[in-house]
């Protein structure tokens, strides 16, 4: 039991990211003695600049007893290695899937580090380190903690920890704590990122009940997002015409979440509703390596989904699916005939793979590009979102003569209907909740929704306030 004296500061939050905006999520709980960090994400800021918010912490990493992560995307795990090399040593806890997820994906953004560093010393003379190197991630893995969903299990004195599925991301979580203050139970909920209902492949996010402090997410918090029936209808048609005029069809797609989902959809087209198949090419390394991992959790998706990848000799890998290894292979498509699909990243065009497809792909007419992913501002993808014609791939001028198709409903993201619908299953009777990962228009449209079960004014914390709830 935590001591509590009558009239003393109890428990306490200073939000640390994701406040007011939807990168580096990071939430420091103070109970009694104890020092908790939810999640530690990177904020979407230049890696190689001296000043960025990645650099430093605004508490002492050695002075925390434990982090807890929701799901491994990098905004959630990406400052890991950089907490680890200031000094953290204490226990990181994970649910099976994310702690295998989070190794590669932190590997991978040592990888790219190096790379990034590398170019700004030979082109700025940029004086400062890479955020963290490959041996920083190895400690990272050895300090993670597996913990299985729905056991409750306590991972300081006195303070228990429940994950619950959060449907976002294979591995992804809610995370419950529950611990004594004095004679009172209090039960605090950290939704991480809460996915959409009704998408097919995994379930919907649990239902949670009875907590007295909420801290939520609300990326589409002002946004109503197609329905998987609506999207599917809208790919069979781009498929339908890539038969008739024998075209590629290239999707950007971030290699964590999204490809998988992309694949699950076409193979249900395939199967379920009789689409004409054709050959689909994953071109992505990190891709293969994040599918590879999401064949070792056969029960973390649907049982619809598990009938129709059982048709298969493994999940994720009909017998329509290639994956490209090396650059060799990628290169090759540039002479395999239409009709086929490439997935590949970054899932903003402006890095990865994805770029040479498109210098290929754009300038024909009969080919499409399938938008599924948030564009950020002056990235390749928002200016294929936004129409424009004449741009640059790869330092080359480029004419995008090809249809240029939006799905944004593939997100792992709750929308406003999803959020409306989670808020109502708790019962209410929530004391205090706080709006984060979420740009304020999008905070602002969910939170009188949210007021409704909740009693005190709904909190959209700043970066760095401090909270005593
Ligand atoms: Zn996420």
């Amino acid at each position: 039991m935590i001591a509590a004296k009558k009239g003393c500061v109890r428990v306490r939050i200073t939000f640390h990211g994701a406040t007011r905006q939807v990168t580096g999520s990071a939430h420091l709980l103070e109970i009694g003695k104890h020092r908790v960090l939810l999640d530690c994400g990177l904020h979407d800021h230049d890696r190689v600049d001296p000043n960025s918010l990645n650099r430093e912490f605004l508490f002492d990493p050695r002075t925390l007893d434990a982090v807890i992560l929701s799901h491994a995307h990098n905004d959630h795990i990406g400052r890991l290695p950089r907490l680890v090399r200031q000094g953290f040593k204490g226990n990181i806890y994970a649910t099976h899937a994310t702690g295998d997820i989070t190794g590669v994906m932190l590997r991978d953004s040592a990888r790219i580090q190096k790379n990034e560093w590398a170019y700004a010393q030979a082109t700025q003379h940029c004086l400062t380190d890479p955020l963290f190197e490959l041996i920083d991630v190895e400690h990272v893995v050895d300090q993670i903690r597996r913990i299985d969903y729905k056991v409750p299990t306590e991972i300081l004195p006195g303070l228990s920890m429940t994950y619950h599925d959060a449907g976002h991301i294979l591995g992804s979580a809610m995370v419950e704590l529950k611990f004594k203050e004095g004679e009172r139970d209090r039960k605090f909920v950290f939704t991480g990122d809460l996915g959409r209902r009704n998408m097919g492949l995994l379930p919907d996010p649990t239902i949670l009940t009875g907590m007295d402090v909420l801290i939520s997410e609300s990326t589409y918090g002002g946004k109503v997002l197609e329905p998987y029936d609506v999207l599917l209808k809208r790919l069979h048609a781009i498929l339908a015409r890539a038969h008739r005029k024998r075209g590629r069809v290239i999707i950007p797609a971030f290699s964590l979440g999204r490809t998988q989902r992309l694949i699950y959809c076409l193979q249900e087209l395939f199967y379920r509703f009789r689409v004409k198949p054709m050959p689909i090419f994953v071109d992505s390394p990190l891709s293969t390596r994040l599918t590879d991992i999401h064949r070792d959790f056969p029960d973390a998706y649907t049982p619809e989904a598990r009938r129709l990848m059982d048709r298969d000799e493994e999940y994720f890998g009909s017998r329509y699916v290639e994956v490209c290894q090396t650059p060799e292979d990628s290169r090759r498509l540039n002479y395999h005939s239409g009709p086929m699909i490439v997935i590949a990243s970054s899932g903003m065009c402006d890095a990865g793979r994805v770029r040479h497809h498109l210098l290929h792909a754009v300038k024909e007419e009969e080919n499409a590009v399938v938008i599924v992913s948030y564009q950020a501002e002056g990235t390749l993808g928002r200016k294929l979102v936004d129409g424009q014609r004449d741009i640059k791939i790869l330092d080359r001028d480029v004419q995008v003569r090809c249809p240029v198709y939006v799905l944004d409903g593939f997100s792992g993201h709750a929308d406003a209907e999803d959020l409306a619908w989670w808020y109502e299953q708790t019962g209410g009777g929530i004391e205090t909740a706080f709006l984060v990962h979420g740009e304020p228009e999008s905070m602002e449209a969910i939170a009188p929704t949210l007021q409704k079960f909740v009693k005190n004014p709904v909190i959209m914390p700043e970066y760095g306030s401090i909270h005593e709830v």
